[in-house]
């Protein structure tokens, strides 16, 4: 469950209410509820009783150090794809030796960095990396633990910017090609075979895909143990969250059609269908949820500039762009936006920002209540793939970030200035 909801016709977040949220910080902003992000650990750590299991969570999804430090808090483990992440998770207090790190272009100094702070284990996605792997760790004299990403070849069912499960992906190596892969890494004097890993994609709303890839997998795996002595499977993130009725669900899950039909595809059913093919491989298994974690543990606060009329179409203009969630423009995403003041649906509008773009767009034809400038909207599930995507696009300053627990609310990151914004470039003396 996440902890978004009306309360006497007010949005709140826990306990707090997010108009003052959005007057006390300004707009646009995000805000985070680290009951929810408790709450879906633990209840993805559940799904999962009676497995060995270790939740590393993809940072990459929301790498804010106040999200770190309630996850480090809960005892995650972290899914690392750069050296900045490493420092991320160690400036937040994490156990980067409980942690993987995975990517497919892995730098010499990202290598040496993890190795140097114990990382759990590499995630290599080619030869060439683990040859660079063997000779990093040879020359600081140490064996670097890893696990090869191999790509089973499975069709995730998602957005084709976030499949990464088919061979033509440029993720892991082939299935076929995977013992020779762990040949050469026994062959190599500086590289210990920790385990194998897969990761088929994001936003998966089935439990079918992650079924069929961990059934491809298990004769594999059971060869590599007895071969190598592997002592985990990783099984990847992927596991979608609801965008749509996110706020009447109230569901921190995601959706999966049946029949036509649509209904939440839980951790519970997650677990249910992956466990049995889990449990007799006695490893550990490794997960590395990101959206799940982030995705509805989050909302991005805006306010009103502008209703337009323009021929039979009808505009909100809000003061968050493209550059701030930058997901509808690139992947066509849906998100719920509710007002923060409840009210009854009154019209039909396009909502969008201010950029000089048609593509700054966040809905089409979405029905609404009675909005007027300066009302406060929350576009939901915005709390993965949000902040850590936005950008300056239009000389926009990063917005800011605020974290609620209960009823206490801090701002984690602040507002970014315009001398902050431009504190990086330089006129040449020649101009
Ligand atoms: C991005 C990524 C994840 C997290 O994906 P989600 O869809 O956010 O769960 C996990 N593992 C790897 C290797 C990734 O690249």
């Amino acid at each position: 469950m996440h902890e978004f909801k009306y309360r006497d016709q007010r949005l709140v977040c826990e306990s707090v209410d997010l108009d003052e949220i959005a007057e006390r910080y300004g707009t646009p902003v995000y805000v985070y509820s680290a009951a929810t992000l408790r709450n879906n650990y633990r209840r993805l750590e559940k799904s999962l009783e009676g497995l060995n299991t270790r939740i590393c969570y993809a940072l990459k999804a929301n790498s804010n150090l106040a999200v770190l430090r309630v996850m480090a808090n809960l005892g995650a483990s972290f899914d690392l794809v750069s050296g900045g992440e490493i420092r991320r998770v160690l400036e937040a207090g994490g156990r980067v030796d409980r942690s993987v790190f995975a990517g497919v272009g892995k730098t010499s100094e990202e290598i040496e960095r993890a190795l140097r702070n114990g990382i759990f284990s590499f995630h290599v996605e080619s030869e060439p990396e683990l040859e660079r792997i063997d000779r990093i760790a040879s020359g600081i004299g140490v064996k670097a633990p890893v696990a090869v990403r191999v790509n089973p070849d499975v069709d995730a069912g998602t957005h084709a910017k976030i499949t990464t499960g088919r061979s033509e992906n440029k993720f892991g190596v082939p299935f076929d090609r995977a013992p020779d892969v762990y040949a050469l890494a026994a062959k190599l004097r500086n590289i210990e075979i920790r385990g194998v890993q897969i990761h088929i994609g994001s936003q998966i709303t089935k439990t079918e895909p992650f079924v069929a890839a961990i059934e491809k997998m298990r004769p594999l795996v059971t060869e590599l143990k007895q071969r190598y002595g592997i002592g985990y499977f990783s099984i990847g993130g992927g596991l979608g969250i609801a965008y749509e009725s996110a706020l009447a669900s109230g569901e921190a899950a995601w959706w999966e059609r049946e029949d036509g039909g649509k209904h939440l595809l839980t951790p519970e059913r997650y677990g249910r269908a992956v466990a049995p093919l889990l449990r007799d491989l006695d490893l550990e298994i490794l997960l590395e949820p990101g959206r799940f974690l982030a995705g509805n543990a989050g909302v991005l606060l805006t306010r009103v500039e502008y209703v337009k009329h323009s021929g039979d179409r009808n505009f909100v203009i809000v003061d968050a762009a493209m550059n701030d969630l930058l997901r509808p423009a690139m992947y066509e995403a849906y998100h719920e936006i509710v007002p923060v003041a409840e009210g009854e649906l009154a019209f039909t509008a396009d909502i969008v920002g201010p950029v000089c773009e048609s593509g700054d767009c966040f809905a089409k034809g979405r029905r609404l209540a009675a909005t007027r400038e300066g009302d406060v909207m929350a576009v939901l599930s915005a709390g993965a793939y949000g902040y850590v995507m936005a950008g300056r696009y239009n000389t926009r300053p990063m917005p800011a970030e605020v974290l609620v627990d209960g009823d206490r609310a801090a701002e984690v990151t602040a507002r970014e200035t315009f001398e902050q914004l431009i504190a990086h470039e330089r006129i040449p003396e020649f101009l």
